[in-house]
């Protein structure tokens, strides 16, 4: 293989390959990361955190791993974590101030095994608030700028992890995604993000922020590279008793070149008033590929598609306004002394957490609240089901979902900040997957004045392999993956 200049121009799958060979050493590939960092970073700011030192000192053990045949997929390959994961070596921040400071005494599950694999850790990215929002604006430290356009935002929540691998500050990261977190950034950056099946990923130490519809999942440059860090990071947990007792495959066994005998499904409800004109054409013109390579497109529907966003918009304020009680000061958070304890609490949290994060504590209290559970939690609950079985419906035709990932490009910085009812509706199209806990991809669909247009496939629950063979597919022929960010 012929090495580039700058080895951040190397996918996971071909720094495998060069460090297997000793083409490459782990800290040669980690250096050129940092300098990297150095260079585009102060302009990005996709980092709350750096961990420089340690990801050196991972990649020196990494480069001895190599030496001594214990090899695995990750070892010595420089990625990101999403600032919602416990690492021990690392402040797990959440990006609010309530938790700025705070180190966790564990690691998340995913952590754990990226460790144990001999992965190098490059920091911990930026997200809003608990990952809350659609535009990493939330962030208590600031906003991660979109590398495709300067006054553009990232998408959100996970918008730090989805603009590092963007700008090549890492190789592969990782974020979550509750209502489109994932796939939403990865469309408004070009590159991959993969939201795997509820239950896929363990969840043990993601910060909760809605704890049935959560899951942890990759954002890379190529369909190949995010198959690499499901595989390893999926399985059964012992420490969450929601991950799945099911097989890992690769999820690669169904790369192949054509889609001949793939159904995917078209709903005819995933186009919604305020679409961008650039974003149809993309998709359409991305639904050509699709079937010019051999894949038939049916028309399905998904009726209920319409009450997603509100019934989203009940249930994760819900749990959120229960998961969040815990940060008091007493039992987490940093605390604000008070005058007595109930002084202390509202200090605590009236001064620790921003404004989003209090809007959907009150609106999910509100919903749980004596009178009000009925109409709107349980109300939820009935047509989160009715979501679901669209999708169970829709599956008894297809193999899987096509949509767009969100109905315009990336916005400008501060133009829905004042708006949360415009900000929600960039997840329109991905909310309906965590309804449901099917797996979703976003893959790069080409480009609409400049700025990407991210192509959404939705799967069957735990097939994730063939979700992944159709985004590769297509990968391969649209080729868009090619072009990067200029930073
Ligand atoms: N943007 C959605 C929200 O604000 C989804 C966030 C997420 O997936 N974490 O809730």
């Amino acid at each position: 293989m012929s090495l580039p200049d700058d080895l951040t121009l190397l996918t996971a799958a071909e720094s495998r390959v060069a460090l297997d060979n000793r083409e490459i050493s782990s800290v040669e590939l980690t250096n050129a990361y940092l300098s990297r960092i150095e260079k585009v970073e102060p302009h990005i700011h996709a980092y709350l955190h750096l961990m420089t030192d340690m990801a050196l000192s991972q990649a020196n053990s990494a480069d001895q791993r190599i030496e001594s045949g214990d090899v695995s997929d990750l070892t010595g390959i420089p990625i990101a974590l999403k600032d919602i994961l416990c690492t021990t070596d690392a402040p797990t921040t959440a990006a609010s101030k309530i938790l700025e400071g705070y180190m966790s005494p564990y690691d998340a599950t995913v952590v754990a095994r990226l460790r144990e694999q001999g992965a190098v850790f490059l920091g911990k990215t930026n997200t809003d608030e608990f990952a809350m929002g659609s535009s990493t604006e939330n962030s208590a430290f600031g906003p991660t700028i979109n590398p495709w356009g300067e006054n553009r935002v990232p998408g959100g929540s996970s918008g730090g992890s989805a603009a590092s691998v963007a700008a090549r500050e890492a190789t592969i990261s990782l974020g979550s995604d509750t209502g489109g977190s994932i796939r939403q950034p990865a469309g408004f950056c070009s590159v991959v993000g993969l939201k795997p099946t509820y239950g896929r990923v363990s969840r043990f130490g993601l910060l909760p922020f809605a704890s049935s519809l959560d899951q942890i999942g990759p954002f890379a440059r190529t369909v190949e590279d995010a198959a690499i860090m499901l595989r390893s990071i999926s399985g059964r947990d012992k420490m969450d008793s929601t991950s799945a007792p099911i097989d890992v495959p690769s999820f690669t066994e169904k790369f192949g070149a054509d889609l001949k005998g793939v159904k995917i499904g078209v709903a005819k409800e995933y186009s919604v008033e305020g679409m961008e004109p650039g974003v149809d054409a993309a998709v359409k013109a991305a639904l050509k590929q699709l079937e010019d390579l051999g894949a038939e497109l049916i028309e399905v529907s998904l009726p209920h598609t319409e009450y997603a966003l509100a019934t989203y918009y009940i249930t994760a304020p819900a749990e959120a306004s229960a998961n969040l009680a815990r940060y008091d000061g007493v039992r987490f958070g940093n605390r604000i002394e008070g005058d007595d304890l109930i002084d202390t609490y509202k200090r605590t949290r009236g001064q620790g957490f921003g404004p989003e994060v209090k809007r959907r504590i009150m609106l999910g209290t509100y919903a749980l609240s004596s009178g009000y559970y009925d109409a709107y939690y349980v109300k939820a609950q009935k047509v989160r089901t009715l979501i679901k079985q669209d999708f169970d419906a829709a599956f008894e035709q297809v193999d899987a979902i096509v949509a767009p990932t969100s109905p315009t490009v990336a916005f400008e910085l501060g133009s829905r900040t004042n708006d949360p009812y415009a900000m929600y509706l960039a997840d329109v199209f991905t909310i309906p997957a965590n309804m449901a806990g099917i797996p979703g991809v976003s893959v790069p669909a080409g480009f609409s004045d400049g700025m990407p247009v991210g192509l959404q496939l939705l799967g069957k629950a735990f097939d994730e392999s063939t979700l992944l063979g159709i985004a590769h597919a297509y990968e391969q022929a649209a080729g868009f993956y090619k072009e990067l960010a200029e930073v």
